[in-house]
């Protein structure tokens, strides 16, 4: 596989090279910096070498200086268009290469662009640094902004500014001289400390090994476990033994098979105390440090806790809002998480008398449970799920909500040659865009699964509508020599995850370039796709045995739904505590002097939680909190609790209902991140998102 690409890299060098000989007079050309005449002008993908990147992005990042430079030393007075409205078209250029360049790093990478990446990546955070600190350009904004009472501006507009003006804010642009410096020592501080509480996870994590030289103490685990545990001791030089690390997918089968119960308890202690062994790897005092200088930050800015800081520019808003959503989940799931113990106690008393269940029991008896009454059988179910079928299942379901085609286009540059791509037009056959697929796993893709845009939509200066180049990537079960793609179920609730990303992208009616949305809305549209996937009357129209045509029986129907209540009280439990921790960390007010130890276990003892469940992550190597997820662990529930509740609003007026279709498109995909989420998601349902579906379709009702 890899073999085949770098083969097809040096073709393209070389025939470019011969095109260079043949032409001597003809001047070379990037292919980045010209018009794209293509179908659609989808970027010339085989044209594009490795070498013409950089060039591409220096000329960019030039064009947009120049840009900025123009509205700097514009002498007019600064006014919406000729400032905020011309940083937004700025980097119009730069958009465009980037685009190119990180779609194709993800899908269809290799070593020379790898290299490239990390070539641009301090010379792009500098170019961005240099705009954002800028204080020329933000006497301009703020100008605007101060002005706003006096200015007829669309919502949109009217977003724009407010935007603009607080990611200037958010970055210093409005703080004193001292207090800037201040800022530059804490963001260094922050990022040292952050880089080192990773690292110590990382270490620590690897350092562990459970390793078993007693045939006996394999019990009850299943071969394929037993062999990637043999194949873990080979590669640490340990023939002959199996080996267990704290990585979730060596641990969870122990934890859920392996009879032997000390060596549970050893392995899940292990990864509890990871960053917490009072050795040169600990990282109790790296917290306590990155959370103080968090608080230092937010009051910098005039805000009393940091999450309130983090949370300003997010549809939660504030750090109250958040607890009262975990207190509704919390009071819901954790009476379900005790029935759930009490049934795991019976089956220990019978097996062995006396004995307390635990936490590090907790995998092994959900297990027994799960066999006993939720029995899903992956190998009965995937002959359903060819992922010719499946994807049109997917399409179906968008064809009935908003009466849209897609058409296969064939002779079109693609971003790799196995990608497919459809036109994907309008009930009246209008273009709405161009829509990539790429199914299978392969040397240069990135493993998971994600949505991405080579061109995002968006209206030029002169009133061009710039149609959607979109991607999906997935990673999925290849066909087999005689048999099709088989999907499994997870992979059958991504395709559909994905392409409720893609029609977000799709459907934008954006005017500007570059709109955000934020990161507790963004999964709206996506994890409300995955409803259709699962709903019997959808199952009944995609889902057909690839060599019968026979429609899911609903036997199977019935234990897919069955299946999603299984150990619900336990995994809503350990999210919630660990989100509960996430926020009290930044929720102080005042610096944190205690230990981290006392201050997780008052956490902890504040919600109550039962002693059989950890947190799922706890405050020695809880990585989404140094990773992008400070005070925002919660999101994951936040947008589960609007997929639900906009579902539900589709479950009662009807799941093909066009008018709830058409205002869900008219108030959230075509204009998601040009107004305040809040404001959207109320107009689309007539009233705030309820927690009740979320609670219902989750078993906890
Ligand atoms: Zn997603």
């Amino acid at each position: 596989m890899k073999k085949i690409t770098v083969v097809a890299l040096v073709l393209a060098v070389v025939f470019s090279g011969l095109n260079c000989v043949n032409n001597k007079t003809k001047k070379m050309t990037n292919p980045l910096l010209q018009k794209w005449d293509t179908p659609f002008q989808v970027p010339p993908f085989s044209k594009i070498k490795p070498a013409d990147y950089v060039p591409a992005f220096e000329k960019a990042m030039k064009e947009q200086n120049d840009n900025i430079n123009a509205i700097i030393n514009n002498t007019e007075a600064p006014t919406f268009e000729n400032t905020i409205a011309a940083l937004a078209y700025s980097g119009q250029l730069l958009d465009k290469v980037s685009a190119v360049f990180y779609g194709q790093l993800g899908a269809n990478t290799n070593d020379s662009l790898q290299k490239v990446a990390t070539e641009l990546s301090p010379k792009l955070s500098g170019h961005g640094d240099k705009i954002s600190m800028n204080p020329e350009l933000f006497a301009k904004i703020k100008q605007v902004y101060e002005n706003k009472e006096n200015l007829t501006l669309t919502k949109e507009q009217a977003y724009l500014l407010e935007e603009t003006y607080r990611s200037f804010v958010r970055n210093g642009a409005n703080l004193s001289k001292e207090d800037q410096k201040t800022l530059q020592q804490i963001n260094k501080e922050l990022s040292l400390a952050t880089l080192q509480y990773d690292q110590n996870v990382l270490k620590e994590t690897n350092d562990y090994k459970l390793v078993i030289d007693n045939k006996k103490n394999l019990s009850g685990l299943p071969a394929s476990v037993i062999e990637e545990a043999a194949e873990t001791a080979r590669a640490n030089g340990l023939d002959g033994s199996w080996v267990f690390t704290t990585q979730k997918p060596s641990m969870i089968p122990f934890l859920q098979f392996a009879d032997n119960r000390m060596l549970r308890e050893e392995l899940y202690k292990a990864y509890l105390n990871r960053g917490n062994n009072n050795n040169k790897y600990d990282n109790k005092k790296v917290l306590a440090k990155i959370v103080n200088l968090r608080l230092q930050k937010a009051k910098l800015f005039g805000f009393d806790t940091y999450a309130d800081y983090r949370l300003q520019n997010r549809m939660a808003k504030n750090a109250n809002n958040v607890y009262t959503l975990l207190n509704q989940v919390w009071d819901a799931a954790l009476p379900v998480a005790k029935r759930e113990a009490a049934e795991m106690q019976q089956i220990m008393n019978k097996e062995k008398g006396s004995l307390k269940l635990a936490s590090w029991d907790w995998w092994y008896y959900a297990e027994k449970i799960r066999k006993q009454k939720y029995d899903l059988d992956e190998k009965e179910l995937s002959p359903y799920f060819k992922l010719e079928n499946v994807r049109d299942g997917a399409f179906m379901v968008y064809h009935k909500l908003y009466g849209i085609t897609f058409s296969p286009v064939n002779n079109i540059p693609k971003p790799h040659p196995d990608a497919v791509a459809y036109e994907v037009k309008e009930a009246d056959g209008s273009h709405l865009g161009v829509l990539f697929m790429d199914f299978h796993p392969r040397a240069s893709k990135q493993g998971g699964a994600w949505q991405g845009e080579y061109q995002s939509h968006y209206v030029t200066p002169r009133g061009k509508n710039v149609s959607p180049i979109v991607t999906v990537v997935y990673n999925f079960t290849k066909p087999g020599a005689k048999t099709p793609a088989l999907l499994n179920f997870d992979e059958v609730e991504t395709l559909f995850h994905e392409l409720g990303h893609a029609m977000d992208a799709l459907f934008a009616k954006n005017r500007y370039p570059g709109h955000h949305i934020p990161s507790d809305f963004v999964e709206l549209p996506s994890q409300m796709m995955e409803h259709w996937a699962t709903e019997p009357k959808v199952l009944k129209m995609y889902a057909k045995n690839y060599l019968t045509g026979e429609p899911i029986p609903d036997k199977l129907i019935e234990k897919i739904h069955n299946s999603k209540f299984f150990n619900q009280g336990f995994i809503n439990v350990e999210y919630l505590a660990a989100s509960y921790l996430d926020m009290d960390y930044h929720t102080i007010k005042e610096p944190l002097k205690g230990s981290i130890t006392d201050f997780e276990k008052e956490a902890m003892d504040k919600i109550v939680l039962i002693s059989q469940i950890e947190p799922r992550y706890r405050s020695t190597y809880f990585t989404h909190i140094t990773g992008g997820y400070d005070a925002g662990y919660y999101s994951y529930l936040w947008a589960a609790v609007l997929d639900n509740d906009a579902f539900a609003y589709f479950k009662e007026t009807g799941i093909f209902n066009q008018e709830t279709a058409a205002k869900f498109r008219k108030n959230i995909l075509e204009i998601d991140g040009t107004q305040d989420p809040a404001v959207l998601y109320r107009n689309f349902r007539g009233r705030d998102a309820i927690v009740e579906p979320l609670l219902e379709n989750r078993g906890l009702k």
